[in-house]
């Protein structure tokens, strides 16, 4: 609990009380130096799909590691990363024929935004605007928080930030708005891709949208030859009750972005998925037609063993019941604070359920955030609300046990929240 050098992420130091030190993870538990079990409801910054620790994706990182340790991956190439992408493209929405590897989240973003430009440039239509939904977060370096939502997060930062044309949220009842205001934006041909979070915006606080409007959105890219990039970093591996949850949709997007559960949360990995059409553009004799990116890691084999581990446990292991298995309980949970008043609104798309509470403030820095958290964690629960909305995300080995257990604090926060105001 002592003082340490290390800076954390998204943390405020001068008002963080001390950080609990982990020593093991397990199953759904984060064990702690001083013996606490806490349940790890957000899958350690959804991350952890199955559970901490498969044993399949622990002995494919051990024995790839016996053998390969990261090579250049330009010139060369390995099985490990041949063999994923052979799988991510049987697996991916039908017309992704193409996997670009990279390291996280943000990164595969930045690579979907630059194969996006680099195929209307190297096919001389040189289209330039990206337009992106409100509320959306799709990382956290230059080009990532570009196609973000201004706020908090970004605000420091703005004036390194490109513009970007914003449809609404799809709220509910509000839909066609967002449908036409994408429309309005693609009419002057200057759109080169739009980019959404599908099903479920994230860190802009689990906001949920229907399918159908992802089916209308991706009719009005394709109408307008506006490239169609889905960032499903975290709604992909199962989230939203799908593998991927375009497929709720019907829909191929043009780009794929996936990272988080790729490797199923154990090292870090990201894949870019594209089509056919976007490699052909910059498949020449012209050398200044080459994609040019890369980082250091890129397809780490060892993080690519892991990825493919994660692969055969979703072939081989009954994923999708146990994830069924897990929304129905999610549905249940919420449905028992249906109509309540000390909530503005309950939501679950597949295994992530959320709560926003009625709060005077709302917003990500809500005052009863932190307040929150504390009282979650008092009770060896790992839950970090996004502002004034809880949510779990639990992996998929969570108990209905354990979840009503999740669902009882829910409960008692809400009163909490109340007497806070
Ligand atoms: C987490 C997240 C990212 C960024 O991923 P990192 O691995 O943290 O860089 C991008 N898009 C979405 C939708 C995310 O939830």
């Amino acid at each position: 609990m002592s003082r340490s050098a290390v800076w954390h992420p998204f943390t405020q130091h001068a008002l963080e009380p001390a950080l609990p030190t982990i020593v093991r993870t397990d199953g759904a538990y984060l064990e702690s130096i001083d013996d606490r079990q806490i349940l790890d409801a957000i899958s350690s910054w959804w991350v952890v799909t199955h559970r901490h620790r498969h044993p399949a994706i622990v002995e494919a990182i051990r024995s790839t590691a016996e053998q390969l340790d990261q090579i250049i991956f330009a010139g060369f190439t390995h099985e490990p990363a041949v063999e994923l992408a052979a799988a991510l493209v049987a697996m991916a929405p039908a017309g992704l024929d193409w996997v670009f590897y990279s390291d996280s989240g943000s990164t595969s973003v930045e690579v979907a935004l630059k194969m996006a430009l680099g195929y209307f440039r190297h096919t001389d239509r040189p289209r330039s605007r990206v337009i992106v939904m409100e509320h959306s977060y799709h990382g956290d370096t230059i080009g990532a928080m570009s196609v973000g939502t201004r706020g908090v997060f970004n605000a420091a930062y703005e004036p390194l930030l490109f513009e970007v044309d914003t449809i609404p949220f799809p709220a509910s009842g509000r839909e066609q708005e967002t449908l036409d205001a994408f429309e309005l934006f693609t009419r002057d041909c200057n759109a080169a891709a739009l980019i959404v979070e599908p099903l479920v915006l994230g860190a802009g606080g689990m906001r949920m949208y229907p399918a159908r409007v992802l089916t209308e959105l991706k009719r009005i890219a394709e109408a307008s030859g506006t490239l169609f990039i889905a960032d499903e970093v975290m709604t992909g591996w199962g989230r939203t009750g799908s593998l991927f949850a375009c497929e709720q949709a019907g829909i191929s997007p043009d780009i794929l972005c996936t990272s988080k559960g790729l490797t199923g949360g154990a090292i870090p990995l990201a894949a870019t998925l594209a089509t056919d059409a976007i490699f052909q553009a910059h498949y020449a004799p012209d050398r200044s037609r080459t994609f040019f990116h890369s980082s250091s890691y890129t397809a780490n084999p060892i993080a690519c063993a892991a990825a493919l581990a994660n692969v055969r446990i979703w072939q081989d292991e009954p994923v999708m019941e146990r994830i069924a298995a897990l929304s129905r309980l999610q549905a249940e949970g919420a449905g028992r604070f249906a109509g309540d008043p000390r909530f503005a609104e309950v939501r679950v798309s597949g295994t992530i359920a959320a709560f926003e509470l009625a709060v005077a403030n709302p917003g990500y820095l809500a005052g009863i955030g932190p307040k929150l958290r504390a009282f979650f964690l008092e009770r060896d629960l790992l839950v970090r609300p996004l502002g004034n909305v809880i949510y779990l995300l639990p992996p998929y080995c969570v108990s209905a046990s354990e979840l009503d257990r999740l669902h009882d604090a829910v409960d008692r926060a809400a009163d909490l929240a109340g007497q806070a105001l």
